[in-house]
């Protein structure tokens, strides 16, 4: 038998083999491809890793990527991507489509933090302090981060589904229509959509899913324009005031961009706020030599880095902030899914129920209407 070696540590030789066998699984994935030819397409978010979103037919944000499944030929589409994007393919796709997830633990915290109880009694309570329909006065907007029986709540509900991209469109469309917008489940995205439309903070309240009516009196509901849930990315919640004082103060000239999820205090001082998509549009189109610190997922900032050695690219904050659900597909996955399809197998299939499905394509096609 042969001798083991004490002296590597047993992670040390873990990690290794993990690296092999994602190795082997990137060639496993191209010889699966080439078999399965048009029948699949892979969409991939921003946020995945390098080694999986490099077989991405089409990368892009929450937004691109739902305007993209709409219209994919493939029976098969396989998303790189987390539940809810995986859910919103499923609505807008096919009947005959069928839509993959690589990895099923593959979810959204902030998604996670509405369900659909929760807000059926945050409606009902509104309802009470309205004392009319709400339908008449306030319209439910869900940020696609969200479940599809919320998308489903919405659409039933005559609201919309918005993005990144598109939450100060969706806002309008929302303000033309009705009072008041009941907004979930990102506080952030919310808050800072509406400031940015000139909406004062003190006309934003906070509605608690966790408290009797929100934690809020009837006539903070009675004055608020947007009703914003408690919810949060906890990702982007880690980039704060501090890291952009530390990047000023050693790069008076660097430019700080980041993503609304971000908190408002972060996104009041930085010079750009946008989507992902934005945020890649901006740094390609930046001058050689300009500096960039960024406020969003590490592995997106880590890939404009690599892909403009001209610029200096940075992840706003000193840590790592990595989303660790988008992090949960691995080419292994993306491999096991590719090969049983070869071999005719469907496994991780996602998919939304008949009755659910119809109402939330009406709140998702809404969002594809409204112009951004
Ligand atoms: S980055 Fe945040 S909002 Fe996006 S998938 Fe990860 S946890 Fe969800």
């Amino acid at each position: 038998m042969a001798a083991v070696d004490m002296t590597v540590p047993v992670d040390a030789v873990a990690e290794a083999t993990l690296i092999e066998q994602e190795e082997a699984a990137i060639e496993r994935i191209k010889r699966a491809r080439e078999i399965l030819g048009d029948e699949v397409v892979i969409l991939g978010h921003h946020y995945q890793r390098d080694e999986v979103v490099q077989f991405a037919d089409f990368a892009g944000d929450s937004y691109q990527l739902s305007q993209e499944g709409a219209k994919v030929k493939a029976k098969y589409i396989v998303f790189a991507g987390v539940h809810f994007m995986a859910e919103s393919a499923d609505i807008l796709g096919r009947d005959d489509q069928v839509v993959i997830l690589p990895n099923m633990k593959a979810g959204c915290s902030m998604a996670d933090m509405a369900n659909l109880e929760q807000v059926l009694t945050a409606w009902a309570e509104l309802e009470d302090v309205l004392m009319a329909d709400p339908e008449q006065q306030i319209m439910p907007i869900t940020y696609i981060n969200s479940a599809a029986n919320l998308k489903a709540f919405v659409g039933e509900h005559g609201g919309t589904v918005c993005t990144s991209s598109n939450a100060e469109g969706a806002l309008k469309w929302a303000f033309d229509r009705r009072e008041k917008v009941f907004f979930f489940p990102d506080q952030h995205l919310g808050r800072n959509t509406g400031k940015a439309m000139g909406i004062p903070v003190e006309q934003m309240v906070l509605w608690d899913p966790f408290q009797p009516y929100g934690g809020l009196t009837d006539e903070q509901i009675l004055n608020a324009r947007i009703i914003l849930w408690k919810g949060h990315c906890s990702v982007h919640q880690q980039f704060r005031p501090e890291h952009v004082d530390l990047w000023r103060k050693h790069h008076p000239d660097i430019n700080i961009i980041v993503h609304p999820e971000c908190m408002m205090e972060v996104v009041d001082m930085a010079d750009y706020v946008g989507s992902t998509a934005y945020i890649g549009k901006m740094i390609a189109a930046a001058e050689p030599g300009s500096k960039w610190a960024i406020g969003t997922e590490i592995h997106m900032v880590n890939r404009l880095k690599n892909q403009y050695p001209d610029k200096m690219v940075q992840l706003l904050s000193p840590f790592a902030c990595l989303c660790s659900t988008m992090y949960r597909i691995s080419p292994l996955d993306l491999a096991n899914v590719l090969e049983n399809l070869v071999e005719g197998r469907v496994i991780n299939q996602v998919s939304v129920p008949d009755d659910v499905k119809q109402k939330a394509k009406l709140a998702l096609d809404r969002m594809l209407s409204i112009p951004k």
